[in-house]
């Protein structure tokens, strides 16, 4: 693995940390506290090709390689890893499984719109009683001619503020799910559709999360995703990219408790001296260094298997995930420590980091998910 960048990369990193110290800091202790998605700064950040991703430029996509993409999530999520999660969604589950099975009509109509950063898109499969196993979901989907009717509910899915359309998912039989999911795009205004945002997340409030209700919904048969019975694979088809994703936006987020406690270790004054001289607070320093530097290996070798054309790399995907949220957590445990008081006020962006931090543990798969499906696959029980 050649852990070199190349002048592009280099350079790439210098815009994407720019546009985050200049258009993103001044102002998302602002959009955090008022629970509201930054669509503004998005749209900007997707004119200099940031959103496009890794997706081609025929569907309005950067085109770009896989290092190039955590690259920009890094960097960006160093300052807000919300605005990382818009930029990754192209190139995630809601972008990806277009590509791979939609139609030509889907890619033009939903894809090329999301890539270039003049569309918003959710992807719902969570249910109220299903999350970890997502497919015993009971949300299905019954056949009428040529269309499908679809009933049930989605839970913590996020960008409901500002989703044109969501990639969702419902079973044709639900006595035995697994094998009758179907993938389906469904637009906002489609009669039936609601969606209700939660309030007062622990973290990651910009992100307008909440509950989706399909009531009766009509939904043409051309805007089914890949073929009846097919919606697992459609879903598992983009976990690789999604949890590199997610990976590159804990990262970021660890790097920015770093550099926050490492400025108030060495500014801090007690007993008469930097709190840094301590080596308690030198113990937690190392802990964020190792941990970080861990994680930013795993995530960036995952990106260069997949930038070699890896076919799979799911054991990789989930190391790079489960190393990097934790990496996170623990980063952001240690930054609120060293700042003391000051790290539990709202004023203190660490504060913001630690509510993050923890959820980065939930989500794309869970860490006790991704660590039986590292061992199991070591183990040989799985592929
Ligand atoms: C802020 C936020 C945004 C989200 N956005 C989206 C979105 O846009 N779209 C979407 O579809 N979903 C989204 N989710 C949902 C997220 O993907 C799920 O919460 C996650 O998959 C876990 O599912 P669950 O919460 O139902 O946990 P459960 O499956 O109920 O698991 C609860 C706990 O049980 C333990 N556990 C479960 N299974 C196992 C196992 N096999 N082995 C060991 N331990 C286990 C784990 O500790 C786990 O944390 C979001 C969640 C949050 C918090």
């Amino acid at each position: 693995m050649d852990f070199s960048w190349t002048e592009e990369q280099e350079q790439i990193r210098k815009t994407a940390r720019a546009f985050a110290n200049q258009e993103i800091a001044p102002y998302v202790a602002e959009y955090d506290a008022a629970e509201r998605f930054p669509k503004e700064i998005v749209q900007k950040a997707a004119a200099l090709g940031f959103m496009g991703g890794v997706i081609p430029a025929k569907y309005g996509g950067s085109e770009l390689d896989f290092i190039s993409f955590t690259i920009i999530l890094e960097e960006i999520s160093k300052v807000c890893h919300a605005v990382g999660c818009a930029l990754s969604f192209p190139s995630g589950l809601a972008g990806s499984s277009i590509l791979r099975f939609g139609t030509e009509e889907q890619k033009e109509k939903y894809l090329k719109p999301l890539a270039e950063g003049k569309g918003f898109a959710a992807t719902g499969l969570t249910e109220p009683h299903s999350g970890t196993d997502v497919a015993s979901m009971e949300t299905v989907a019954r056949k009428d001619g040529d269309r499908y009717v679809l009933s049930g509910s989605k839970a913590w899915i996020s960008f409901l503020e500002v989703a044109d359309w969501i990639l969702t998912f419902a079973t044709l039989d639900r006595a035995n799910p697994r094998k009758n999911i179907c993938a389906f795009l469904i637009d906002r205004d489609t009669p039936g559709l609601r969606f209700k945002p939660y309030k007062n997340k622990l973290g990651f409030r910009p992100l307008s999360t909440g509950d989706v209700f399909l009531d009766e919904c009509v939904v043409p048969g051309k805007n089914r995703v890949g073929a009846e019975g097919e919606g697992l694979k459609v879903a598992m088809s983009a976990v690789e990219n999604g949890r590199l994703g997610v990976a590159a936006r804990a990262l970021g987020l660890a790097q920015a408790c770093l550099d926050a406690a490492t400025k108030y270790a060495q500014e801090r004054i007690v007993f008469k001296q930097p709190i840094g001289r301590f080596q308690l607070v030198q113990s937690m320093i190392t802990d964020m260094i190792t941990g970080i530097e861990g994680a930013r290996a795993a995530t960036y070798r995952l990106a260069w298997l997949k930038s070699q054309g890896a076919v799979q790399a799911r054991k990789e995907a989930s190391i790079a995930k489960m190393m990097a949220s934790d990496a996170a957590f623990m980063a952001a445990t240690h930054a609120v420590q060293i700042h003391g008081a000051y790290g539990c006020s709202g004023e203190s962006p660490v504060s913001r980091y630690f509510r993050d931090a923890k959820v980065f543990q939930i989500v794309e798969g869970q860490n006790q998910l991704h660590r039986s499906l590292i061992a199991e696959t070591h183990l040989g029980f799985r592929e």
